[in-house]
């Protein structure tokens, strides 16, 4: 039977429901173990917990711990895959962080909870048993690291959290699952063409992530000028373009040597310097502006964080935001 270790890092699949007050929190350590004879039938299961907290409490440098966890025990066992469970707030953070510094080729699957453990219509056991099935495919391997959540498979890089309570919140926008869950079998309708992987050192550099809105105050970012922030992520609107009156600002970020990285707001599509007007495309691009290649602002965020380690070169991190 093939080998599987799951690690357990805290999330609603975690959590149960007070019947007083009706909250939801961490009741209870050992909700997930119970889960362990379900699982047995498909893989042999080692359960590790090295944290348990709700996921708005992950940090990068947190992300970064797992990573190396994950490497370690990997190094230790022999396994037919890994399963992380999460909460879902920044699942898709962890997932993405973890695809771009695992260095495996062996499957590595994210999935959690939208409903707590005693709830009825709970999804945490369904979601752990199909993402130890999708963990021990062979199929499953050197597609990165996956997110197995209400029967589909999910690339990392694309997948976003798109609702608050559904259980079908996780949707890969513009490409869909890579993959489905039935009660036969596990099976991939396409994979990504390429994988990314960088070796980390650390995860802890300061770059804020800003939403430009229509009427944007640059007022709002002046305090920037003023922190020690290694990068800034910048949210535009559309194509790629920004409200003008905050162009002096970024122009001031980057005459620092501070990178910016441009992402859309728009959940579809690239950035791109189509736009020929005060605070267009074009206008950030020969300003410096890194593009980035259909990336959330989240995702973008930590891919910056850690292209720095290897390059603060504009042009090298253009090379690496056109992945
Ligand atoms: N707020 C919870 C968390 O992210 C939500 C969840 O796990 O579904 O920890």
């Amino acid at each position: 039977m093939k080998k599987v270790l799951v690690i357990n890092t805290g999330g609603t699949i975690a959590m149960s429901t007070d019947a007083q007050s009706e909250s939801v929190k961490p009741m209870d350590d050992h909700v997930i173990e119970k889960i362990v004879p379900f699982l047995s039938g498909y893989a042999d299961i080692k359960m590790l917990n090295p944290f348990n907290l709700p996921s708005p409490h992950i940090t990068p440098p947190i992300m970064n711990q797992l990573r190396l966890f994950i490497e370690q025990e990997m190094a230790a066992g022999s396994y037919s895959g890994v399963v992380v469970t999460h909460g879902t707030d920044t699942l898709e953070e962890t997932a993405y962080f973890l695809d771009l510094t695992l260095p495996f080729e062996l499957p590595v699957v994210v999935t959690g909870a939208m409903r707590s453990s005693n709830e009825l219509g709970a999804d945490g056991p369904l979601n752990l048993i199909s993402a130890v099935r999708v963990a021990s495919d062979p199929a499953s391997r050197n597609k990165g690291v996956l997110v197995v959540f209400n029967d589909e498979i999910h690339a990392a890089r694309h997948v976003t959290k798109t609702h608050t309570s559904n259980v079908a919140t996780f949707q890969s926008p513009q490409y869909g699952p890579i993959g489905t869950v039935t009660k036969k079998a596990v099976s991939y309708h396409h994979a990504p063409l390429d994988r990314e992987c960088y070796k980390v050192v650390h995860a802890d550099a300061n770059i804020p992530l800003v939403k430009a809105v229509a009427g944007m105050d640059p007022r709002w970012l002046t305090f920037l000028l003023e922190e020690p922030i290694d990068g800034l992520v910048v949210e535009a609107l559309g194509l790629g373009n920004v409200p003008p009156a905050i162009v002096p600002v970024l122009q001031q970020v980057l005459a620092k040597g501070v990178p910016i990285v441009l992402v859309s707001r728009c959940f579809n599509g690239q950035v791109q310097d189509v736009y020929d007007y005060a605070g267009g495309g074009r206008q950030l691009k020969d300003m410096g502006v890194i593009f980035s290649n259909g990336l959330n602002g989240q995702k973008a965020r930590l891919k910056l964080m850690i292209a720095l380690q290897h390059t603060c070169d504009p042009a090298e991190l253009q090379g690496l935001f056109d992945h």
